[in-house]
C-alpha cells in the first residue's frame, strides 16, 4: 500500500470477501449477523488459539462449552476437571489462567466480561492482544487485534519489511490506519481469515485475494517472504526419566500416577513419576528396565524423556496413587506422559 492507497476500496473489499467466504467457527455470528456474541465464547477460543490451529481447537471449545456453558460454571469447577479436559492441548499455564480468570470475572464482574481494554488486560492470563479481540469481537469496539494472521496480511499489503518483534509496531500502525469506524470485529475476522486461508505464510494465493491491487509487497515481488523474523536462539536440550510402574489389581492394570506441584509446567496435572529434567541424562534406577525415551518440544527447551519400568517396588517413592489403565483416557495427561503410557504399553 501507498499513501495514495484507497482505504475504503481496501475495506470494502476485504467485507464483501468476508461476507462470502467467512470460515463458521463454533465460537462466531455469521458476517452482518447483529446478535450479540458472548464473550465466554470469544475470551474462550482466544485463549485456546494461543500457539494452536483452529483445527486442533474446535473440539476443545465445543467440549468445554457444554460441560461449562458460561463463565460462572467455569469458575466453580474443580481445577483438576478443567486440567483433564485441557489435557491434549498444550501450553498449560492457559488452562490455570483460565480457571483463575473465569474466578476473577465472578468475583469482581459479578460474571459479566468487562468490555473495556484496561479492565480486560487485568484479567490473568489476558494480554493485550486477547483483550483486544475481546473488545474488537464480543463488543464491537474499537480495539484493533493483531494475531499473527493479520500480522502477516498487513506486513505483506504495507511491504513492511523489519525483522519481527521490532516490525510489531509499525504493523500495528499500519493496521489501525486501515481499520473501519465501526464493525472492527468482523473486520478483524476478515483479515484474520485472509491470513488463513489465502495470504498464507507460504505460497500465498495473491491471484484470489481480494486485496491484491492494494498490494505493495505483491507490486514488489516479496510477498512470500514477509514478515521477516530475527533468527531465534537454538532451543536448548533437557533430559529426564519418567517410571512406568504397573500392578496387578483383580482383572484389570493399575499404573502409579503422581500430580504435578500446581506451579511450573504441566502445573497440576497428573503425571508418570520420574526424574526433574537437566542438562544431562541421569542413570536409570537399578531396579530398572529402560523401554525408549520421547521427545517434546517445550517452547523454551526441548526434553528428551526416557521412559524406564521398574517392578518390584513396595512403595512407588512418591506421593501419588493407582490409577486403572483401561481408563487411563480419563487422567487428562498431558502430551508428554500420554507418549510416554503409549511407548510403556506399547512394549509391554
Ligand atoms: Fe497477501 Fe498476496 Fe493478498 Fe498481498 S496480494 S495480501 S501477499 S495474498
Amino acid at each position: 500500500m501507498s499513501a495514495k492507497t484507497d482505504i475504503p476500496a481496501v475495506q470494502a473489499a476485504l467485507t464483501a470477501h468476508y461476507a462470502r467466504h467467512a470460515r463458521q467457527l463454533p465460537w462466531r455470528r455469521p458476517p452482518g449477523d447483529s446478535r450479540v456474541i458472548d464473550p465466554y465464547h470469544v475470551w474462550l477460543s482466544e485463549v485456546m488459539l494461543q500457539q494452536t490451529t483452529v483445527a486442533a481447537v474446535i473440539p476443545y471449545f465445543e467440549k468445554f462449552v457444554a460441560r461449562w456453558p458460561g463463565v460462572t460454571a467455569l469458575a466453580v469447577a474443580p481445577d483438576a476437571d478443567v486440567l483433564a479436559a485441557w489435557a491434549g492441548l498444550g501450553y498449560y499455564s492457559r488452562a490455570r489462567n483460565l480457571i483463575a480468570c473465569a474466578r476473577r470475572v465472578v468475583a469482581d464482574h459479578a460474571g459479566i466480561f468487562p468490555s473495556d481494554l484496561a479492565a480486560l488486560q487485568m484479567l490473568p492470563g489476558v494480554g493485550g492482544y486477547t483483550a483486544a479481540a475481546i473488545n474488537a469481537i464480543a463488543f464491537d469496539g474499537a480495539a484493533v487485534p493483531v494475531d499473527a494472521n493479520i500480522e502477516r496480511v498487513v506486513a505483506r499489503l504495507f511491504a513492511i519489511a523489519e525483522p519481527l518483534p521490532q516490525a510489531k509496531r509499525p504493523i500495528g500502525l499500519a493496521a489501525a490506519s486501515i481499520w473501519p469506524a465501526s464493525a472492527g470485529g468482523d473486520f478483524a475476522q476478515a483479515l484474520m481469515d485472509l491470513g488463513a486461508t489465502i495470504c498464507t505464510a507460504r505460497a500465498p494465493k495473491c491471484a484470489a485475494c481480494p486485496v491484491a491491487a492494494h498490494c505493495a509487497a505483491l507490486r514488489t515481488g516479496i510477498a512470500e517472504s514477509l514478515p521477516l523474523k530475527a533468527k531465534k536462539a537454538a532451543r536448548p536440550a533437557r533430559f529426564g526419566r519418567a517410571l512406568w510402574h504397573e500392578r496387578k489389581n483383580g482383572a484389570d492394570r493399575e499404573v502409579w500416577l503422581v500430580r504435578r506441584p500446581p506451579r511450573g509446567l504441566l502445573g497440576g496435572m497428573l503425571a508418570l513419576p520420574g526424574t526433574g529434567w537437566g542438562e544431562a541424562m541421569p542413570a536409570p534406577a537399578v531396579n530398572a528396565t529402560q523401554i525408549g525415551a520421547v521427545r517434546h518440544v517445550f517452547t523454551h527447551f526441548a526434553l528428551d524423556l526416557a521412559v524406564d519400568r521398574v517392578t518390584g517396588m513396595a512403595d512407588p517413592g512418591e506421593k501419588g496413587g493407582w490409577w486403572p489403565i483401561s481408563r487411563l483416557d480419563e487422567a487428562g495427561l498431558p502430551t508428554l506422559y500420554r507418549r510416554a503410557a503409549e511407548l510403556a504399553l506399547r512394549e509391554r
